[in-house]
Order: structure tokens, then sequence, then C-alpha cells
């Protein structure tokens, strides 16, 4: 029987980077994946990472002639329903493969000494007394046991570990299905005409949560849509965009269809000797569903939390509820209250609304671009963004009320600022909490 200090599941980008964070502490980690080496991260091509957050979070930045880099771009643009006002801001971004970019981050936390081992499927845990003390995972047919001062689930969406919990370990075990995933829709399309080229820019219609963005291949394009409930409805609102919207002229190459976790993060994230991150925890941004780095905010904590409890030689939930507390009152006390104001206002919002905010210039240029060159990173300054001027256009015609909007999140916002500093009060906050995510409901 193999020992390690920490265990994580799952070797894609949220456990390579607490790997690393934890390794270059000195600790061991052990991380298994059920996929071989070839195969992770594969379960879509391109995705994209700010520039700013390589250097903000420390992790390896490609470029160009690099496997895992794509493409660069900085300007984005954002329009109206019927595409006649569009509005320009600055944001460059990192266009990446995410089988390499996650090769890239396996192998930059081996070489701060993490050991992961492929082809290792997650299969239960280990208990002493009730307590979690490790995990056993299938590897080429054998069941093997490895122990650890501590077990986090990074599984993304199938949470694994965390719907394999005990009842009553202290963490919802609810499955990602349904309501609680965004449905993308990836389209790569070749641009017939050299004048519709997007390489330096993206343009998004947020009314229809569609945009067309670049791709690795100059004379091709990625038009995407997000949509909430199932694949179906992302097909409905992209038809409904092509009778309003008109396209480059393009011939359709492939479509890939992805799923990212769309609902509030499990209330707590700890138990005795286990935690979740990433996409296990439902840790993406409210505003499109985008989770790598929004996870490394979490993943830091975790990161700092867990050094300070292995030292101390104590993995018990209230010594790692520090996670709960740290984080709950800063990313999960602003992704709340940005959850909460984009439903309110977007189920109301209506075309004519959307149309107006543009046209009369409440959305400008400025707006966009000090949207993105803000500083803060919890939430990334877009998303405050988008969710102002959907804000905005919903209080146009007083069809949406601002009051209802603005109080629901405002009242989820403080209550994750009052997040219980100690586990005792915990129970209460969440009858509290449960509640007011009632009232909030979901985005249609
Ligand atoms: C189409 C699409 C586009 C997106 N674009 C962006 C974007 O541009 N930017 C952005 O930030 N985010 C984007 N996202 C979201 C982003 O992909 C996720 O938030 C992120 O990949 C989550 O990383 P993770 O490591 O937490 O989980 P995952 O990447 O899902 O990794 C989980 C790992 O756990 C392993 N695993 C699962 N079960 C077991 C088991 N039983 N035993 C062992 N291992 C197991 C899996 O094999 C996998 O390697 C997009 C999502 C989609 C669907």
């Amino acid at each position: 029987m193999k020992k390690t200090d920490v265990l994580i599941i799952g070797a894609a980008s949220s456990g390579a980077y607490l790997a690393k964070l934890l390794a270059e502490r000195g600790y061991a980690v052990t991380v298994i994946d059920k996929l071989s080496k070839e195969k992770i991260g594969t379960k879509y091509d391109i995705f994209h990472i700010e520039t700013k957050e390589f250097e903000h979070f420390g992790i390896p930045r490609p470029v160009k002639g690099d496997p895992a880099w794509a493409f660069e771009f900085s300007r984005e643009q954002t329009a109206d329903p019927m595409d006649r006002y569009p509005k320009e801001g600055y944001n460059p971004k990192v266009g990446l493969h995410m089988h390499e970019y996650t090769v890239l981050m396996d192998e930059w936390a081996e070489s701060f000494g993490a050991q992961i081992v492929y082809e290792a499927e997650f299969r239960e845990f280990v208990f002493d007394e009730g307590r979690i003390i490790g995990a056993k995972y299938k590897r080429r047919g054998r069941i093997n046991r490895i122990d650890a001062s501590v077990v986090v689930d990074c599984s993304g969406i199938p949470a694994v570990a965390r719907r394999a919990l005990p009842d009553g370990y202290g963490i919802e075990k609810f499955p990602l299905a349904g309501d609680d995933m965004f449905y993308v829709v990836l389209r790569y399309v070749h641009l017939n005409r050299e004048a519709d080229r997007v390489t330096e820019y993206s343009r998004g219609w947020p009314y229809f949560k569609s945009w067309i963005a670049p791709c690795q291949d100059p004379e091709c394009a990625i038009v995407g849509i997000g949509a909430c409930h199932s694949f179906e409805n992302a097909d409905r609102i992209y038809g409904e965009m092509l009778r309003s919207i008109s396209l480059p002229e393009h011939e359709l190459r492939y479509i890939e269809r992805g799923v990212t976790p769309y609902r509030r993060p499990p209330y707590s994230f700890v138990g005795d000797g286990f935690v979740v991150s990433g996409d296990a925890a439902c840790l993406t941004k409210p505003i499109n569903g985008e989770g790598v780095t929004s996870g490394m905010v979490h993943l830091g904590i975790v990161a700092a939390t867990l050094d300070e409890a292995l030292k101390n030689g104590d993995t018990s939930k209230k010594a790692l509820w520090k996670i709960n507390t740290e984080y709950n009152k800063m990313q999960g006390a602003d992704f709340s209250f940005l959850r909460a104001l984009l439903t309110g206002v977007v189920n109301a919002a209506s075309f004519d609304e959307f149309e107006y905010a543009f046209e009369s210039g409440m959305i400008s240029d400025e707006l966009l671009s000090a949207g993105a060159e803000g500083g803060e990173f919890a939430p990334a300054p877009g998303v405050l963004l988008n969710a102002a001027y959907q804000m905005l256009s919903g209080i146009v015609s007083g069809r949406v009320s601002k009051k209802t909007a603005l109080k629901n999140a405002a009242g989820i916002k403080a209550l994750y600022l009052a997040f219980p500093d100690t586990p005792e009060r915990y129970a209460r906050w969440c009858l509290e909490a449960e509640k007011l995510w009632k009232k909030i409901g979901k985005l249609r």
C-alpha cells in the first residue's frame, strides 16, 4: 500500500495546478486520472485564458510555435441582437489547445515533484473510524490502495469523489445534470471571404449567448453558443440568432459540444481529510461558464490552507474550514451576486430592451474597455461589466424590477460575506442561503 500527503483525483487543469502548488511546498503529491496521457484534456479543443492571468496565477504561458498555443487576440466586440450598434473593448487573450495545455500543466507539476498516475480510475474511499484516510483506484485491471492525509476531488463534472461521500459527511452530493449545466456548441467554420476573417477580434451577441471568435486556422472561425437546459435549447437559440444576425459566408467544418457547470457551488468544500475544487465544485464564472482560472482562485486558497493543516498534522474538517470562509467571502460572494443579478435581469430583459441599451449608448466602447482593464480578478472585470449592462438593459422599460434583482443580489452577497468562521453556525447559514437561492431561481 502506498502513502502520500495529498491524493488528487483528476489531472486536468485544476488537479495539475494544485499538484504544482503543493509539490513546490515540499509535499508528497499523487494525482490519479482515469485517462491516458494521450487522451488527457481531449474533451474539446480550443479554450481561452486572459493574457494577464498567466502572470497572476504563475502558470505556463505558451507562445507562438509551442504545441499548446493556437492564436492570440485582444479586441472584443459586443453587439445588440440586430448587430447594428457594435461596441469594442480591449482584453488580450490567448487561445490554447486543451489537450496540449493539460499535458504542459501536468509536466509542469511533475517538474516540481508531483507524481501523476494515468489510466487510474477512482473507485472508492478508504475509511478509518468513519474518516477518509485514502482511496482505492483501478489501473490496468488491478485495484490499488493509496493512503493520504487529504483527498482532493478535481474530477470535473462527474465529481466522482464528492458524489461518493457517505451521507452526513458535510458536503452536498448533488449530481451535475439538466438545469445545472451550460450547454456549449462550437461550430468550427471556414470563412469564404478574406475580408470576413476574425483573426484580431471576437464578436459576441449576449442576447443570444452567442459569439464568433478566432480559430487556430486564420481562414477559419469558431461560432459558439452556450445555453441553459439542453443542447436542443442551444440549437433553438442558434436558429433564432441566425434569423437576426448575418454571419459571414462560411462552410461548416465540424462541431464540438461540451458542458460546463452552471449552478451555485456546494456551500461547503471540505470534510475530514477531504476537499472538492474545480468543476467538481461548480466554480465556473456566472457570465459565461468558463472555469479554468476561476477554479485557480479557489485552488490557491486550498493550497495555502493545506500547507498549514499538513504542517500542523491536522486535516480535519475544522482545520480545513478556512477554505470555505476565505473563498465564500471573496470570489464566492462576488459570483453569487452576479449569478443572482444575471438571473433576475436576463430572465426578464426583452429583445427590444437589449437593442435599446446598445442604441442609446448605455453600453459604450469606453465602458467595455474600462471593464477589461480593471485590476480585480474576482470576478474578472468583463464579468462585472456584462452584468452591469444586462441589468441596465432590463431596467430601461421598467419591466424588470430593479429593486428585486438588486435586492436578491445584494442579499446573497451579504450572506456569503457573513459565511460562518467555524462549522458551528453552518447549518443555520445554509437554511438562510437556501431560502434566498430559491427566490433567485435559475437562468432561463
Ligand atoms: C466547450 C467549452 C468551452 C470552454 N471554454 C473555456 C474557456 O475558454 N476558458 C475557460 O476558462 N473555461 C472554459 N470552459 C470551462 C473549462 O473547460 C472547465 O471549467 C475546466 O476545464 C475545468 O477543469 P477541471 O480540471 O476542474 O475539470 P476537468 O477538465 O473536467 O478534468 C477532470 C479530470 O478528472 C478525470 N476524472 C474524471 N473521473 C475520474 C475518475 N473516476 N478517476 C480518475 N480521474 C477521473 C478526468 O479524466 C479529467 O481529466 C469551457 C467549457 C466547455 C464545455
